[in-house]
């Protein structure tokens, strides 16, 4: 009696956790989005990252390390620093 006992809090213990588990990701999902994701899956198979052009000064940098700005019409402007960032948007 005392194993099956022990055999249920056992796979009441797992579904728990597993339950837990998915929450967590779901939670990463919405801080991280899955774009993100896809990045660290290039990183991990050493493949080259792709470029972004700055949209101030014209340097070319990796998109991890990119500012990123969303424009009002939906596109993506990056940036090599905060301060071009701040700069183009003044003009
Ligand atoms: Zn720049």
């Amino acid at each position: 009696m005392l194993k099956i006992l022990f055999f249920l809090f056992l796979l009441f213990l797992f579904v728990t956790i597993y339950s837990f588990k998915k929450r967590v990701d779901n939670i990463l999902d919405a801080i991280f989005p899955p774009r993100d994701k896809a990045k660290q899956n290039n990183n991990r198979n050493n493949r080259p990252e792709q470029l972004v052009k700055c949209a101030n000064c014209g340097v070319y940098l990796p998109k991890s390390e990119a500012v990123k700005k969303i424009k009002l019409t939906g596109g993506v402007v990056y940036f090599c620093s905060e301060q071009c960032k701040k700069e183009y948007g003044k003009r």
